[in-house]
């Protein structure tokens, strides 16, 4: 189909009630943003529909929005919609005429339930017994989220007939996105990065026709134009970082445009905002020549889960995970731990900190697998499994007051001052402070982690560090060339806490790296039978990276070592044969040369090791970003263990695969007949 043009639909006028845009005019977008790996083209086709929903219809954007983001509402509330299988073969059975083993047949020739769902009505055309009436993105949107507010007896039931309901309206390809949407699997590359640079730059051309406020001028000239829209997308992201839910972000757009965020860009208490991320560096001497001459904070690194605890003035708290997710039931006996931590001076905060598993009595730190053994939700505080103590990091808001602009030093003194330690149950992250000059300590210090069972250390610049002295302008060029070369930082560190940024100020040594290998988190998506001992599990298994832009899961190499007799039952036993989570057919977006003996469906993150990247012909990860003819591959991968923190959307992608591990590691990528280049 054609692009479209905000200025064919403004011609419309009068034809668009409020809250009547259609379903199929986001089908369309749909249909464009799939049929291209070009970012170009995504982005000014999600500008586009933006603007044709602001200028005409701002009532349907804040649905269209979370449409395209194949999400119906924030991480931290119920988005699960619980259609399973069953509910959408019943529902497309019934809604077409066509025969479940007819269906059957149409789903395994093309894996992908929203393709079949599209053949089997356009099939069964002639049943179609009354005009259907267009369905709107409103009423998509609202019957989403009836459907996930559904529970109970009987909630199977009145899914399905929600489900039929949006079927018999929906007409051609709107079948086909819809049921993707229904399955939660929506595969466009709309990933959650472009909405907010799409929203940034349709509000900066469009507003809405009543609105009280102007678009401000774009600047002519190319360089300052890129400027204005960058600035746009940053004030987009650092709100979004602070506030990551579109039902606040979007109200405060149409209401007053992209410059209004600025001041209505305030954490609030039980929002949780981005966590700051740690950069990765190879081992200690690059971390120390990162930092020569500045001063520093070492801390353990600690193998357990990042929380971010919120506290209100009427005591009441919440916990939520590091992808934002509501983990307050998880953890009842951090709850009632806060009453007795926060200080008398203490009315209002936000903490961040590890929950680790711990020994209730000496309070000696048990591994990561000990603290996946405790239940996810509800868990009962009299009768708590695992025992956890919390280990805090950082200290973002206390008494109404926000500390993101604190240097660390600041938030840490009034993180260990203000509250109160409880033995083996709540106290702080054990440091060092140091400068590089201090190397022989920090090492004592990075084994004494070690021995501790941490995974290594974390080290964060205490105070704003201006950039080195100039650099010559040879060695900026020589810099500008080789991004991974290991004394290449010239930006200025900040002590500042920034949601959601991976900076340089923050910074991982973790022991793993010592062994010159990264890791990777990977997807299984298939498995042969074993040989001889192994003959009744599955090895090797088939591992695949994400292409967020196409949505496709992309076969990165087969995966044998580093399983454990115990991992091989499990995963047989999880991967069954004919269970729910195997096929015989290949899913429309799996994308793999190789055919394994069973499909896995994409369930899992598997922590994977490796000790090189190559070229190959065999495997399509990353294809078209190295080589046009070749993708990538692992070698010698080996398992390390599951990600059970990670959901698929947050495994390792394509690009990362083809650009990441290769900035930090001294990685040559091996040509098949051993040619080496970078
Ligand atoms: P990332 O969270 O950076 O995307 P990841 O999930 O692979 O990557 P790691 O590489 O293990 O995580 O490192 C970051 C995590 O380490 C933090 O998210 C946090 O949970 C944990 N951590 C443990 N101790 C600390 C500490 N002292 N300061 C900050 N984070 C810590």
């Amino acid at each position: 189909p054609m692009a479209f043009n905000p200025g064919d639909y403004r011609n419309l006028g009068e034809n668009w009630p409020a809250g009547k845009a259609t379903y199929g005019l986001l089908t369309r977008a749909f249909i464009l943003v799939d049929g291209t790996r070009s970012r170009i083209t995504i982005v000014d086709t999600l500008v586009n529909l933006l603007r044709i929903m602001i200028e005409l219809d701002p009532a349907s954007l804040l649905p269209a929005v979370w449409l395209t983001t194949n999400d119906i509402g924030p991480p931290y509330e119920n988005n699960e919609l619980g259609i399973g299988s069953s509910i959408i073969t019943k529902a497309i059975t019934k809604t077409s005429g066509i025969t479940p083993a007819a269906l059957k047949k149409i789903y395994n020739k093309y894996g992908d339930p929203g393709d079949a769902a599209f053949e089997a009505k356009s099939k069964q055309r002639t049943l179609m017994m009354r005009k259907p009436t267009p369905l709107t993105i409103i009423n998509v949107y609202n019957t989403l989220i009836k459907i996930a507010a559904t529970s109970g007896k009987g909630s199977q039931d009145i899914k399905e007939s929600y489900v039929k309901r949006l079927l018999v309206e929906a007409k051609g390809e709107e079948i086909r996105y819809l049921t993707r949407t229904l399955i939660q699997h929506l595969r466009i590359g709309a990933v959650k990065t472009t909405v907010l640079i799409a929203l940034a730059r349709a509000f900066s051309f469009s507003r809405p026709q009543n609105a009280t406020w102007e678009c401000p001028q774009i600047p002519r000239e190319k360089d300052e134009q890129r400027e204005h829209f960058a600035r746009a997308e940053e004030i987009l992201k650092q709100y979004f970082a602070r506030r990551p839910n579109y039902n606040d972000l979007i109200p405060a757009l149409l209401h007053g445009g992209v410059d209004a965020l600025g001041e209505a860009c305030r954490m609030a208490i039980h929002i949780p905002l981005k966590p700051m991320l740690g950069s990765i560096t190879r081992d200690l001497e690059e971390m120390l020549v990162k930092l020569q001459d500045c001063d520093f904070t070492c801390e353990y690194k600690y193998d357990g889960q990042r929380a971010q605890i919120h506290c209100d003035e009427d005591g009441r708290v919440s916990i939520f995970s590091r992808h934002l997710e509501l983990m307050t039931s998880k953890y009842p006996d951090l709850v009632a731990l806060v009453p007795k931590i926060r200080g008398e001076y203490v009315t209002s905060f936000i903490l961040e900190g590890e929950v680790v598993a711990v020994d209730a009595v000496t309070g000696e730190l048990k591994p990561f697998q000990t603290l996946a053994g405790r239940e996810r939700k509800h868990v009962d505080i009299s009768n708590v499994s695992v025992t956890v103590c919390l280990f805090a990091f950082d200290l973002m808001y206390i008494n109404g007051q926000e500390l993101l602009s604190k240097p660390l030093r600041e938030r840490r003194n009034l993180l260990r001052t203000k509250f109160v330690e409880i033995p083996h149950a709540f106290t702080w992250v054990k440091y060092m402070d140091a400068t590089s000059s201090d190397s022989p300590t920090i090492r004592e210090f990075f084994k004494s982690a070690l021995s501790s069972k941490c995974e290594g250390i974390m080290v964060k610049a205490l105070n704003y560090i201006p950039a080195p002295f100039p650099a010559t302008m040879e060695e900026e060029q020589n810099t500008a060339k080789k991004p991974n070369k290991s004394n290449s930082r010239r930006k200025p560190l900040l002590a500042t806490y920034e949601p959601d940024k991976r900076l340089e100020s923050w910074l991982k040594v973790k022991k793993d790296y010592d062994s010159s290998a990264d890791t990777l988190d990977l997807i299984p998506i298939g498995g042969w039978h074993g040989q001889g001992r192994k003959a009744k599990w599955w090895s090797p298994i088939l591992l695949a990276v994400r292409n967020p832009t196409t949505g496709s899961l992309e076969a990165v190499c087969k995966c044998m070592s580093g399983f454990t007799d115990k991992h091989y039952a499990e995963m047989k036993k999880f991967y069954g044969e004919d269970g729910e989570n195997t096929s015989k057919t290949k899913k429309g977006y799996y994308d793999s040369a190789l055919t394994p003996k069973v499909w896995f469906e994409p369930k899992e993150v598997w922590e994977i090791a490796f000790a090189d990247i190559t070229l190959s012909p065999t495997y399509s990860a990353a294809l078209g970003l190295v080589s046009q003819e070749r993708g990538l591959s692992l070698r010698f991968p080996r398992f390390l263990r599951k990600r059970e923190d990670k959901s698929i959307e947050e495994a390792s992608t394509s690009e990362f695969l083809a650009g990441g591990p290769c900035w930090f590691f001294p990685l040559y990528l091996v040509v098949a007949d051993n040619h080496r280049f970078i």
